[in-house]
């Protein structure tokens, strides 16, 4: 059962198991239980083109940072898994290996702001046209899509920030039979509540930042893929161009890894009290959150998710200045951007993370406010959100 360095040495082993031990076997020459932080940015050869190990030069690859790619691809059950300085470094290589001038993708309507960017911003300069469509209507996809030219279908799910959820295994149906491939950004819901490959996905990418570092003390991305040529091929282009995390933050996600599955229990749990809280408010108008049962999104949600999740979002009966004065109320939930952390965040999206899309399709309520909970007293979360909300009835 354990090969280091093979993401299938695990296979059949619990989510935890895998989580802890996966790419981690003791230190080989010291024994060290904890996956060493390998600072060299080179390393000895024997002699002239005869390495001494598996390593050369750290860009390449750097010990640390294999047993962090380890780990995920055997969390996701992919083949190969690279790591990178952030999210948005991991899509924009998974970007440039799949796409190609005069190619399209399909992306949602609804997303994390800096990756309508890179496609409206960065990409759609260099030749690949997209097209937003609301992931949830599989005949919209359809229509969207142009066989033989639509190279890629981006999905997240669920959503950033409108928590709006998608049916995996429908999209890999549909892009496939266009000749394309499906990403998915799995960032809010983590390979312990999704997996994006077993459902027909050819990739799943993540912003480690959030659940998977779980402390807000790192920022870093990943993909896993399922097929080892792509795999083979996003190596390349990680080399290539060089948007690697680096040995102490991949140490610090491996670290945060080790403890995702107990985290994200407590997460959703939270987030179910607060999510029910809200949607009884008088305050409130809607909330988003795919655990409550009239939820758009629930019945998919329900199929492919192990739980929901951690983050809400809801709009308010007192409009933009009742959002924002809510988000300047509260005390045990910091005002800040970002998310999936221990500690419960608060935003208002409009102004602060989807800043970036204020008069596209993908343009947010201005009345929204998005909360990471996190894994405090839930009761103190209660508490908090209750008083802020207080007097805005
Ligand atoms: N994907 C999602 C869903 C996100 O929420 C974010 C950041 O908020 C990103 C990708 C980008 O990740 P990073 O900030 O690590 O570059």
């Amino acid at each position: 059962m354990n090969r280091p360095g093979h993401p299938d040495a695990w296979t059949g082993a619990g989510f935890e198991t895998v989580a802890i031990h996966a790419g981690q076997d003791p230190d080989a020459t010291t024994g060290a239980v904890v996956v060493p932080i390998h600072p060299s940015s080179t390393f000895a050869q024997d002699a002239v083109g005869v390495p001494r190990g598996d390593y050369e030069y750290a860009r390449s690859a750097n010990p640390t940072r294999t047993a962090l790619e380890t780990c995920l691809a055997a969390l996701e059950g992919g083949s190969v898994g690279l790591a990178f300085a952030s999210g948005m470094a991991a899509a924009d290589a998974l970007l440039r290996t799949v796409c190609r001038p005069g190619d399209h993708a399909v992306i949602p309507s609804d997303a994390y702001g800096g990756t309508y960017r890179l496609f409206a911003q960065v990409f759609a300069q260099w030749g690949v046209e997209y097209t937003p469509v609301p992931l949830d209507d599989p005949g919209a996809v359809a229509a969207a899509l142009r066989p033989g030219q639509t190279r890629l279908l981006w999905c997240e799910t669920p959503t950033n920030p409108l928590l709006g959820v998608s049916d995996i295994a429908v999209l890999a149906e549909l892009i496939h039979a266009a000749g394309g491939l499906l990403a998915v950004d799995n960032t809010f819901a983590t390979p312990y509540l999704q997996r994006p490959l077993a459902l027909g996905a050819d990739a799943s990418v993540h912003s480690t930042t959030k659940y998977l570092g779980g402390h807000s003390d790192v920022v870093g991305g990943a993909v896993v893929v399922a097929d080892p040529a792509l795999g083979e091929r996003l190596r390349f282009t990680q080399n290539a161009t060089g948007a690697i995390a680096g040995p102490f933050d991949a140490w610090l996600v491996l670290r945060g890894a080790k403890t995702l599955a107990v985290r994200m229990d407590r997460h959703c749990a939270n987030a179910r009290r607060i999510a029910a809280l809200l949607a009884a408010h008088p305050a409130v108008t809607t909330v988003y959150y795919p655990g409550l049962p009239d939820d758009r999104g629930h019945p998919v949600a329900a199929r492919q998710m192990r739980d929901f999740g951690g983050m809400v979002s809801f709009t308010l009966r007192g409009g933009e200045e009742a959002a924002v004065e809510v988000c300047r109320r509260t005390r045990v939930f910091t005002l800040a951007e970002s998310l999936g952390g221990v500690e419960s965040l608060i935003e208002h999206p409009g102004r602060m993370t989807h800043v970036s899309v204020a008069g596209s399709p993908l343009e947010v309520p201005a009345d929204l406010v998005r909360l990471s909970v996190g894994i405090e007293s839930v009761e103190d979360l209660v508490d908090d959100l209750t008083k802020a909300l207080a007097t805005l009835a």
